[in-house]
């Protein structure tokens, strides 16, 4: 390769690799008030120093380096940013189609590329909405979640800092119920089917290998009838030991919830149906719970974008019900919460500013105001690896850092009025 076109080539991957510049200057913000994560309290004014993407230092007042910028959030409450454990940025819902036919539509008329420039979209909305961080589990197409992943990492697109799973190893059906017997190729294209022990650690191997920092399996694939075997499970989780990464396991009966658990995953996604026994091997274990809600607002939403009128239906009215005395049961059996919306369907509104509606869920199961804030803080970067880095403002922290009007521990919809948004040290959005 000559010189002229080893420059070109360095031009291109230059210009490819940065269309934002990370923001790197000092920078110091005055926080009215400031979350913190750790105790679950709320301080006086602080300020934080900024640098390089990370925090240095915090506290009532921080020594200003030269040339450092000055922030004034002085009126506002400051709090790590949000992070939301379950999320789909590459799959909407119609209500009114159902999960198969919405499914199919995704692999066979969309596409993978396309879904992850709709994906970019809404990835903006997500930062926008506060939350800085997302662990996305599949539903993905073919690996359209890294393609994403890499484009915000390199600054291509503006999005939340994401820690994805490629396609999730499930039964076989995967999550597409109906497709006949010589269709099944569609269903492969939007999950990894594992066919006994051995395939399931090769599928653990190839998602790492393609770039996956998570495992998503099916322990069964509702509303399919499958499950994954005590055997399988084991290799996942033996496989995905020995790679460093974790697992984050679907389990919506209690049957799918205990197998799970007794294998090792990390976390459990849904767990509707879990009883109170397996609640306390998951404290034991300290086995997470991931519990994607739906809260009244959305609720009300969804049963309008669905074409249901009058009052909400009691189906979903029990159904909900159901939902936050499940999450009750598990904060008072000692099960860590992790907030995660799971928000794929199409509502008419922001897909981050839905997502976001899945910690009013919590409140009305009757989580107060800073154990909601903790599980969407502290707890979910504990669960996804970042203890220390993510979910907390302290020196070392990456600088993922909101501001909103209002103190959420006395009013919590303040959480709604996202006024300043940083990641990494870049502002995203200011007053
Ligand atoms: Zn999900």
């Amino acid at each position: 390769m000559s010189f002229r076109v080893l420059c070109l080539v360095l031009m291109c991957v230059g210009r490819l690799s940065a269309q934002t510049v990370p923001d790197t200057m000092p920078t110091i913000i005055r926080a009215g008030r400031v979350f913190d994560s750790e105790k679950g309290t709320m301080s006086g004014p602080q300020e934080i120093l900024v640098m390089k993407g990370r925090i240095e230092s915090v506290g009532p007042t921080v020594t200003a380096p030269k040339g450092a910028r000055i922030v004034d959030l002085s009126k506002y409450t400051v709090l790590p940013g949000l992070i939301d454990a379950h999320t789909h940025l590459l799959y909407l819902e119609d209500p009114k189609n159902g999960g198969a036919l919405e499914g199919v539509k995704a692999v066979t008329i969309e596409g993978t590329p396309l879904r992850a420039l709709h994906g970019a979209a809404r990835a903006r909305t997500f930062l926008a909405a506060g939350i800085t961080t997302v662990r996305d589990l599949g539903n993905s197409g073919r690996f359209g979640d890294v393609a994403l992943r890499t484009a915000i990492r390199d600054g291509s697109v503006d999005g939340p800092r994401m820690i994805v799973s490629g396609p999730g190893l499930s039964p076989p059906g995967g999550q597409f119920p109906g497709v006949q017997a010589g269709y099944q190729a569609i269903v492969d294209e939007e999950y990894r089917i594992v066919r006994g022990p051995a395939d399931a650690a090769l599928a653990v191997q190839e998602n790492v290998s393609q770039g996956a920092q998570v495992i998503k399996i099916y322990s069964n694939n509702t509303p399919n009838p499958g499950a994954l075997s005590p055997a399988e499970l084991e290799a996942i989780v033996s496989t995905a030991k020995l790679l460093g990464v974790r697992v984050a396991a679907h389990a919506t009966d209690d049957a799918a919830v205990w197998r799970a658990v007794s294998a090792g995953v990390n976390s459990i996604e849904h767990g509707y149906e879990v009883a109170d026994s397996t609640l306390r091997m998951m404290a034991q274990k300290g086995v997470f719970l991931t519990p994607t809600d739906v809260d009244t607002l959305v609720a009300v939403a969804y049963a309008k974008a669905a074409g249901m009128e009058g009052p909400l239906p009691q189906g979903l009215v029990a159904y909900m019900q159901s939902e936050r005395e499940r999450l009750a049961r598990a904060v008072k059996a000692g099960v860590p919460i992790a907030a995660g919306s799971d928000m794929y369907i199409a509502l008419g509104m922001a897909q981050g500013a839905a997502a976001r509606r899945v910690l009013f869920a919590y409140i009305q199961a009757g989580l107060t105001p800073a154990q909601v804030l903790q599980a969407a803080t502290l707890n979910d970067a504990r669960l996804l690896g970042f203890e220390d880095e993510l979910g907390v403002i302290k020196p070392k922290a990456f600088a993922d850092i909101i501001a909103v009007n209002g103190n959420p521990l006395d009013d919590f919809s303040a959480i709604e009025r996202v006024v300043w948004v940083m990641k990494n040290g870049t502002i995203y959005k200011s007053p």
